[in-house]
């Protein structure tokens, strides 16, 4: 019927990675994100199962941001057999190379399911040249009566909402939302007349302390671990967060607020992808702007090292304390932070600072949770370091921020599906939306197909 469109939640439900949508508008088939669901692993084996569509029926596929759990299938996509266009913002064209490459590298030591095959070079190749780039709010025509934009979710770096308008009907897939004000990004832009709207739910039954006081919590744990002549280790995402907590590193060195130390980056990710956002300084917010127009780098300070090779990686063990470790993966699954737990966390004297989402299972929640050993890389390791969590710089908007996101295209809406979220949390959101605004609300499962009259 040509007033209908149609949603199936392929993936993101009941789970906050694995995002895959499909809408089917006049007669056009569009993915929106391609994502790996993660979980224990890097990739769950459910990845490699087939797409539950015919993949060389797909028309095109809308990337919201680069984070792996967004754009880690495309690969399979592209060997499969699809050929359509892929559409997202400029930096997250740039930024998904380095991180689809660093996940193939990770991925092709599984033999298992042929993944060398599917993140081949040839297949990450294809892909580029179906890729294009678009500025926010740039209309992209699809049919007659379909019109697509990008709008700026202020989540990580060139992330976005992707704006469908079908026969004046406005659909709106949120992708992740930004925990704005973010200390680099401007804020995630406000829509006021969306009338059906797919939004993400990672935090949709916690609230996030303070962001005003984050600043002043990073300053405390450092100058504690100062005063203990610890080492202080900080996983984190090679994407945003690391460049977030340089830019926060940079003002409170600058200021003076904290000791002068040994500060390392040691993460090769986190390396290439700063280098990328040193291209889009009109990406950021004002305040980053000035200080980048006024001559300064604000990624880079007195005391930084970033250690690109594994021999200078190695070396770190053998400065003397107290210094800061920063490396990946996030949520201490694998990457070089994995390492430097098996050193430090036995020692009282160090902290680990966890400043992102640590997901079920993973080693950074266990240790988040408090338990007293963690099995790294088939080692039990005793955790004996302070364990300190900031919730402030989290990268998603909250319970109460996602509330009122949604209360502020109130009057317009239809109906709202909320997925990429634990189920506990996806459900006090649809609890909350249905009693505090009264509006319709549900947490789709993965497979469920809904019509949206439109
Ligand atoms: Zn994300």
């Amino acid at each position: 019927m040509k007033n209908i469109a149609k949603v199936t939640f392929h993936g993101g439900t009941g789970s906050v990675t694995g995002a895959n949508f499909l809408l089917e508008a006049d007669d056009k088939k569009i993915l929106i994100d391609c994502g790996l669901t993660q979980g224990f692993k890097v990739a769950d084996d459910i990845n490699w199962d087939p797409f539950p569509y015919n993949v060389k029926e797909i028309d095109m596929l809308f990337v919201t941001h680069a984070h792996v759990d967004h754009v880690g299938r495309i690969p399979k996509l592209i060997h499969e057999g699809f050929r359509g266009k892929i559409y997202s913002t400029e930096p997250t064209k740039l930024i998904a190379q380095p991180i689809l490459e660093d996940t193939g590298f990770i991925l092709s030591k599984n033999k298992e399911f042929d993944l060398a095959e599917i993140f081949s070079e040839e297949n990450q190749k294809l892909m580029l040249s179906l890729w294009q780039g678009f500025k926010y709010g740039e209309k992209i025509k699809i049919t007659e009566n379909l019109e697509v934009s990008f709008r700026d979710a202020g989540h990580i770096l060139g992330s976005a909402m992707v704006e469908f308008i079908f026969n004046g009907k406005k659909i709106l897939f949120t992708g992740d939302l930004g925990n704005s004000p973010s200390p680099l990004l401007p804020d995630t832009e406000k829509i006021t007349d969306i009338d059906y709207l797919i939004m993400e739910s990672v935090y949709g039954d916690r609230n996030h302390e303070s962001r005003n006081d984050r600043r002043k919590f990073l300053e405390m744990t450092i100058e504690d671990n100062y005063k203990r002549k610890g080492t202080l280790i900080i996983p984190t995402f090679s994407l945003e967060r690391s460049q977030e907590l340089l830019f926060e590193l940079d003002e409170l060195v600058e200021n003076n607020r904290i000791p002068v130390m040994p500060i390392f980056f040691d993460s090769p990710l986190a390396i290439r992808i700063t280098e990328i956002f040193k291209k889009y300084k009109n990406y950021f917010n004002k305040d980053a702007e000035k200080k980048i127009s006024e001559g300064e780098h604000i990624f880079d300070f007195p005391g930084l090292h970033s250690t690109l090779r594994s021999e200078e990686s190695k070396i770190i063990n053998t400065v003397p304390n107290p210094k800061i470790v920063i490396a990946g993966s996030g949520m201490s699954a694998g990457g070089r932070i994995v390492h430097h737990e098996r050193h430090y966390l036995p020692d009282p004297n160090n902290t680990i600072l966890l400043m992102g989402y640590q997901s079920v299972g993973t080693p950074g929640r266990l240790i988040q949770e408090g338990v007293k050993t963690v099995h790294i890389s088939g080692e039990d390791v005793p955790v004996r370091a302070h364990v300190v969590t900031i919730s402030g710089y989290s990268g998603h908007k909250d319970s109460d921020g996602l509330i009122s996101f949604v209360e502020d295209t109130g009057e317009t809406l239809k109906k709202v599906f909320v997925v990429m979220g634990e189920p506990k949390s996806s459900m006090f959101l649809v609890q909350k939306l249905r009693d505090n605004l009264g509006i319709d609300a549900s947490a789709p499962e993965k497979g469920d197909t809904v019509s949206l009259v439109c």
